[in-house]
């Protein structure tokens, strides 16, 4: 029996450009000491009040099947994180409660159009997008962005490919480019979905990782919290990785229709880690700012760092817990570059290449070892780098 076109076909290659991650875990789990900048993971475990909670919550009896769409008590406390963050009201029938950002996505993405139809993201992108979008029925679509604009979208971009597209994915603060949209940006690219009638899926999982600034959610922009599906998740903010659970905000009219896609998918999300989550809502922005406060220091460290040399050029950056790096300066691709720093200073970073083509010639290092050893590795990338540059010159 051979297996569907549409699961062996979600991603080009299997491992969905995750090659120098795999190979730096394989090396790790045969002893030699990586520092491993690859994947968006904290270097804490999540706290443990949230696990005791989790555990009353469990030894209480929340263990049985929950309510599908997520506890009432947790969709409001989601409704008025949401009005507080947006100003928009926002109350419990506008949110469904999923297992994290990525069955969101999944979600979102079935709700905005019918098989074949377009559905438009930026590139450079997290890497499961065209794989989502391809996985809900729809044909995935690069609005290509440049290092030149800090990798932000240009509204004459998404425009000239909005014919017979349904929606548009855009993720601020952003990963691979730790990049945060400004207003400005935000409200050229909602008028653009107004004019084509077009979703907006705004990704927010890391809302509560912005450095200079605020978190600008694009729902609160005027004629946008009707055309908009708004996805949030504990695993960043909350160090919740392994708990999966997030949610989806959007007009009643989306979520009754998605609840019912959740009761013939994921059939909703634990009791316990639902409470769980609750409690470390409850917990407020100053738990949050604690939780995200290594990825500030170790961003400031890398900015630092790069700063004092000019081969590597850091992108303008202000949130989520990466920094992006164009390396073209050395005459390698991304690619090759990751390849050589892991060979010879076993360091493991992303290529941009693995986020699509737009970031090629650029590195996504993640903030997620501890402050001394994060240091270490960004003065060896920068000392190879600059090395390299020697070399082809
Ligand atoms: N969106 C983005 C931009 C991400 O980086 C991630 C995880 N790395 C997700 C969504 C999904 O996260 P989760 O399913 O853990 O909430």
């Amino acid at each position: 029996m051979r297996p569907s076109h549409r699961i062996t076909h979600l991603t080009d290659d299997a491992a969905g450009g995750w090659g120098i991650h795999f190979r730096a875990r394989a090396l790790k789990e045969a002893g030699a000491r990586i520092a491993d900048l690859t994947i968006g993971e904290h270097d804490v475990r999540t706290h443990p009040d949230i696990l005791d909670a989790m555990h009353r919550a469990a030894r209480g009896g929340h263990t049985g099947y929950s309510a599908i769409q997520g506890t009432d008590s947790l969709r409001r406390a989601v409704a008025q994180r949401i009005t507080a963050r947006t100003g928009v009201p926002a109350g419990p029938e506008n949110v469904l409660i999923t297992p994290g950002g990525q069955a969101a996505l999944f979600a979102a993405h079935h709700a905005v159009g019918e098989a074949g139809d377009r559905a438009l993201f930026c590139d450079p992108y997290y890497a499961t997008y065209p794989g989502t979008i391809r996985g809900a029925g729809l044909v995935p679509v690069a609005v290509p962005t440049r290092a030149e604009d800090a990798f932000q979208p240009r509204a004459n971009e998404i425009d000239a490919r909005a014919e017979g597209a349904v929606s548009l994915l855009l993720n601020t603060p952003n990963n691979p480019t730790g990049v945060v949209y400004p207003e400005a940006t935000l409200a050229r690219v909602a008028e653009v979905c107004r004019a084509r009638d077009l979703w907006l899926i705004s990704d927010e999982v890391y809302d509560t990782q912005v450095w200079e600034g605020g978190h600008l959610s694009p729902r609160a922009l005027p004629g946008m919290a009707e055309r908009t599906l708004a996805i949030g998740s504990m695993s960043k903010s909350h160090a919740m990785t392994g708990s999966r659970i997030g949610w989806l905000v959007g007009p009643e009219e989306a979520i009754g229709p998605l609840t019912n896609l959740a009761t013939h998918t994921t059939y909703g999300v634990g009791g316990f880690v639902q409470d769980a989550a609750e409690y470390a809502l409850g917990r407020g922005s100053a738990f949050e700012a604690e939780i995200a406060a290594p990825f500030r220091r170790r961003r400031a460290i890398a900015m630092r760092l790069v700063e004092g040399q000019n081969i590597v050029r850091a992108i303008p950056s202000s949130g989520a817990m990466y920094v992006m790096l164009d390396v073209r300066a050395t005459g390698l691709s991304g690619e090759t570059f990751a390849e050589r720093l892991l060979d010879d200073e076993a360091i493991a970073v992303m290529p941009g290449e693995s986020f699509g083509t737009a970031a090629a010639g650029h590195l996504r290092v993640a903030l997620t070892i501890e402050d001394r050893a994060f240091e270490d590795a960004m003065r060896r990338l920068l000392a190879f780098a600059g090395a390299l540059a020697k070399e082809t010159v």
